[in-house]
């Protein structure tokens, strides 16, 4: 038997619903902060992913990569940014376009890590980049957007955590001295983390070793080392989330899985699933990511989630759309029902057919089974007569109901 491949998950009905009807609900949400909806390519050129970093985990060893007839490399986007970023920068926006430009996005997206529940190979990535603003206020508005739609599809209790990553004039001089500290107590560290400590320092924030993680606990802290417009970016932002009545907690550690954050990275994480897994979401800012890409100097924030965690963690997003009719045809040929079944559908009214061809009894069983509100009887005196019968499947009560003003005695 052919199966789907680890890491993948089918989303079969009800939780296909579910999944549709979360992207719906933050679809509807991003609009109302003024983002608007933005398709990019499920593949881009390697390189892409590359200029985000190529000392992190994700384009290091997560990446699905393959050679195209031609021999150029692409890769399945592994998140949602990259492609937006490319995007703007390839269609000249900042040029031409009101900034800052504020999007949305949902679709899939590829890693190929170790699958477990809330951690796939495939998931479905949901998010929002601004792109041309470097106001503190933009940074507390996506936070809000975040905060807000998780709270509002029943996500809590949510914790947020927020940290600052500095920028090119702070980081790099705190980088040199964070890395002095750590080649003081090299032996301590994992393999990984010493190999690290070369290529990329802050990283090891983010091993989860007891022991890598006491040498870090004790290292100096980025946040304490910014330099004054960093300090006071953080701290506008911080007093802004708090103004809108979220409570966060700043966590020094928090540098996040990418290298392209400058200033702000927030996550918001839930007691409720594993701590490997525990982030149903997070971003920050990357003012300098456009301009790695090809683009003018653009300052940009935003932030992703899966909607997999999501959707493990809240018992209220419901997508079973219940039926309204479910058409009961008892006429030779069943032509007559599929006459009117066809017509609700056009008056946009949702039905179906229940049991075509089987007994009246058989078909009264399915219309249950269908969850419909009404079952619709046609019957071959009544379609002579142009009527139907219109029966009340909570009360049993029944009526008859002419044809030509059946949708509107539904609707
Ligand atoms: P990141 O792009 O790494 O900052 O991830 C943002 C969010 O995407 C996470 O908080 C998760 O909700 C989701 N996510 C990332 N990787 C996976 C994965 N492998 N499986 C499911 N969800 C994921």
């Amino acid at each position: 038997m052919v199966q789907a491949p680890k890491g993948t998950i089918d989303w079969l009905p009800p939780e296909g619903g579910r999944l549709d009807a979360l992207e719906s609900a933050f679809a509807a949400f991003a609009r109302r902060f003024g983002y608007r909806r933005v398709f990019t390519p499920v593949f881009e050129h390697t390189e892409v992913f590359l200029r985000l970093g190529e000392a992190t985990d994700i384009v290091k060893k997560e990446m699905y990569t393959f050679e195209d007839k031609g021999g150029k490399m692409l890769t399945l986007r592994p998140g949602g940014t990259a492609g937006v970023v490319r995007a703007f920068v390839e269609h000249g926006i900042g040029r031409r376009e009101p900034l800052p430009w504020k999007v949305f996005y949902a679709g899939p997206a590829f890693r190929r890590e170790n699958p477990q529940k809330g951690r796939y190979r495939e998931h479905c990535h949901l998010g929002v980049e601004a792109l041309g603003d470097d106001s503190p206020q933009l940074d507390v508005e996506v936070v809000d957007l975040l905060m807000s739609f998780l709270t509002s599809v029943g996500a809590g209790p949510l914790d947020l955590l927020v940290n600052s990553m500095g920028d090119g004039a702070c980081r790099p001089e705190f980088v040199i001295e964070f890395r002095a500290y750590l080649e003081t107590r090299l032996d301590e560290l994992c393999d990984e983390c010493r190999e690290r400590v070369r290529t990329n320092p802050l990283r090891t924030l983010d091993c989860k070793s007891p022991t890598c993680r006491s040498v870090t606990d004790a290292a100096p802290k980025l946040v304490d080392h910014l330099c004054s417009p960093c300090r006071a970016h953080f701290d506008s932002v911080c007093e802004g989330v708090e103004d809108l009545g979220w409570r966060s907690r700043l966590e020094p550690r928090l540098v996040r899985g990418q290298d392209y954050y400058t200033r702000t990275t927030f996550e918001v994480q839930t007691a409720a699933l594993e701590s490997a897994q525990n982030a149903l979401g997070g971003g920050g800012r990357y003012d300098g990511l456009v301009e790695d890409l090809g683009g003018d100097p653009t300052p940009a924030v935003g932030f992703g989630f899966g909607a997999e965690r999501v959707l493990l963690v809240t018992a209220e997003v419901d997508g079973e759309a219940p039926l309204t009719a479910a058409v009961v045809d008892v006429t030779e040929g069943g032509r007559s029902g599929t006459r009117i079944l066809a017509a609700l559908r056009r008056a946009g009214i949702a039905s179906d057919a229940a049991g075509r061809g089987r007994s009246l009894k058989a078909q009264l069983r399915a219309c249950e089974r269908l969850g419909a509100r009404v079952a619709v009887i046609v019957g071959p005196d009544e379609v002579a007569r142009g009527v139907v019968q219109v029966k009340n499947l909570t009360t049993g009560e029944q009526r008859e109901i002419a044809i030509d003003s059946l949708a509107a005695s539904l609707s």
